[in-house]
């Protein structure tokens, strides 16, 4: 299965800026978006018209801790996999530190980085992959799986005070699709593979994951399965927990497989076990996934409902009703100003959501524009499976009073969504938070713990003395709930930005348990939401996580301490 890399060293992997989202010269401008700037003040109390932008550091003003390897683990890692694949480079050391949370972002843009991995190794292949895990072993040195760097979960970090080597083993040249059986629709593909590089192998051959993370650009398969990721069209094709049938994970001395079976009574679940791992088990070298023939319709619609509640209410009638959409989102009021404001001030669609036209037709429905709710619904499949699918869920809409808009807006979010991210970066510029909480609950439970995480924010905003702003939006329906994803703004004071956060964060967390949702639908737990977890899975459960980290990896040569 030693499938061989198409580079011969490191140089052609591709990384996100050490500072930020995404790539370096791309970034969110509002000069085209009249109605961005006044939303910003009113919900945030900041002017970006006056605003002094920060810049990033220079990278040779941080203060990057020295490497710490001895030359006999170094050497042992360039026997592995060749001396151009091994760096203590600053630079790559700070890239691989972090992910891409709050937390994480104000932290390596203060300058300051207490930890960083001593060492990173680019593998080519899952034999490498064994002789560095071997090697890490052999030198008590500590490995951390590294895909994308995209997680907000914390949970790449090296631990603040680890003594031990710390290795980061990016998996960024196994990024072939190495088969497809077509019989079963199942493919074998190397974990290093970021979304669009195995996405366009796999069009190729006339096939799709139809696994589209907001992250999907700078995220991997590895990282996907270690995080137990969700995409957005996970209505039709699964969460990664459901696509992911085969796996190959390296462990030390050995390799662990697990079979693609389309179900298996061997419990308990081995699979199961290596879902949402965040690297504690071992590295994950290559999944066999569930793949599906590219749809002849991928359409995605958009409604407006009159408020929150109505279109909460349709939602849970579609995921009840004979139509199987592959998209269910619907944003609350305030998301829906905030798509609103977002929009560019030019011709056609978006003239229409953010000009009079739409405001003037809402009024005669006798809507209140401030309670409306922006719906998207989206359909793949044959032409007939769509149109079928449509009519099922525009009837539903109607009964909810809804209002179906066509699919200009649904073209505009799917262009879009993957240019959201750099959002974050520029309002830490101008010197204001932007993060995010998601999570899942029952549909009895839903409208209590969006209405629970909105007292907490303002509790928490209150409390630090600040305008805050708080939005979400339904995503990801399943037969008894939903996912409810939550964005949270504020504007940072003198003190310190992340005891600040952590305020906010913490309330919205909390309102999560105390309302019968879980911490977290599909970002993981990492260090982030660890202290959640026996709140959420019980003093029992917590025990046996740590019981099954402690057999498998009794000297914590992987990940140590995140999750638990
Ligand atoms: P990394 O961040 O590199 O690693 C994450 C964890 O997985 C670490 O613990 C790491 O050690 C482990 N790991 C990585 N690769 C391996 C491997 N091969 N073997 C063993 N362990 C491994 N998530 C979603 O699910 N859906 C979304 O829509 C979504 N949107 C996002 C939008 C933004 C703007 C951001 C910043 C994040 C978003 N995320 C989303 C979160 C993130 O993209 C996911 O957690 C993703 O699955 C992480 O993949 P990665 O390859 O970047 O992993």
């Amino acid at each position: 299965t030693d499938e061989k890399a198409t580079s011969a060293d490191h140089s052609t992997v591709k990384h996100m800026k050490w500072w930020g989202w995404g790539v370096e010269g791309v970034g969110f401008h509002h000069e085209d978006k009249p109605d961005f700037a006044p939303f910003v003040l009113k919900a945030v109390d900041v002017d970006l018209w006056t605003a002094t932008k920060a810049q990033p550091l220079p990278f040779d003003k941080l203060d990057v801790p020295d490497s710490n390897v001895s030359p006999e683990f170094f050497a042992a890692l360039t026997a592995a996999v060749g001396d151009d694949n091994v760096t203590s480079d600053a630079m790559d050391r700070v890239v691989h530190t972090f992910g891409k949370s709050l937390r994480d972002l104000v932290r390596v843009r203060s300058g300051k980085i207490e930890r960083t991995p001593d060492v990173v190794v680019y593998p080519a292949d899952e034999a490498q992959v064994q002789s560095v895990v071997d090697a890490a072993v052999a030198a008590g040195a500590v490995i951390i799986p590294f895909g994308g760097g995209s997680n907000i979960a914390g949970s790449l970090e090296p631990i603040v005070g680890e003594t031990r080597t710390v290795v980061s083993l990016d998996l960024g040249r196994l990024n072939r699709v190495i088969e497809v059986d077509a019989d079963s629709g199942l493919a074998r593909i190397q974990a290093g593979a970021l979304g669009p590089d195995l996405e366009a192998q796999l069009t190729e051959r006339g096939w799709t994951l139809g696994h589209f993370p907001d992250s999907f650009t700078h995220s991997t398969l590895g990282g996907w399965v270690a995080t137990r990721s969700s995409g957005m069209q996970s209505d039709k094709y699964g969460d990664i927990a459901d696509i992911a049938r085969g796996l190959r994970v390296v462990r030390p001395g050995g390799t662990l497989v697990i079979r693609a079976i389309p179900s298996a009574s061997t419990g308990p679940s081995v699979r199961e076990m290596i879902v949402g791992s965040e690297g504690r088990l071992g590295v994950i070298t290559e999944v066999t996934v569930q793949v599906h023939r590219i749809p002849e319709k991928r359409d995605i619609y958009a409604y407006f409902f009159p408020n929150w509640a109505t279109g909460l209410k349709a939602m849970q009638e579609i995921s009840e009703s004979d139509a199987a959409p592959s998209i269910t989102r619907v944003s609350d009021a305030r998301e829906t100003g905030f798509s609103l404001a977002t929009s560019k001030a030019s011709k056609g669609m978006s003239k229409f959501l953010s000009g009079t036209v739409l405001p003037t037709l809402m009024k005669r429905k006798g809507w209140n524009l401030d309670d409306i709710c922006l719906s998207f619904i989206g359909y793949e499949g044959g032409e007939a499976h769509a149109k079928r699918q449509k009519a099922i869920v525009d009837a539903i809409v109607k009964k909810h009073n809804g209002m179906g808009v066509g699919k200009g807006p649904g073209v505009l979010y799917d262009q879009k969504k993957f240019d959201t991210p750099y959002l974050r970066d520029f309002l830490l510029d101008m010197g204001a938070a932007g993060d995010v909480s998601e999570t899942a609950a029952p549909w009895s439970k839903l409208a209590a713990v969006h209405d629970g995480a909105y007292a907490a924010a303002q509790g928490a905003f209150d409390k630090l003395g600040k305008v805050g702003w708080i939005m979400s939006h339904l995503s990801h329906s399943y037969h008894s709930g939903a996912c409810l994803y939550f964005t949270f703004a504020f504007k940072f004071g003198e003190g310190d930005p992340i005891a600040e956060y952590d305020v906010v964060k913490s309330a919205i967390q909390q309102a999560f348990i105390d309302n019968g949702g879980t911490i977290s639908h599909h970002h993981g737990v990492g260090l982030e939401h660890s202290p959640w977890l026996e709140q959420d899975i019980s003093a029992g459960g917590v025990d046996l996580v740590k019981s099954l980290f402690a057999s498998a990896d009794p000297d914590g040569t992987f990940n140590p301490g995140k999750i638990v």
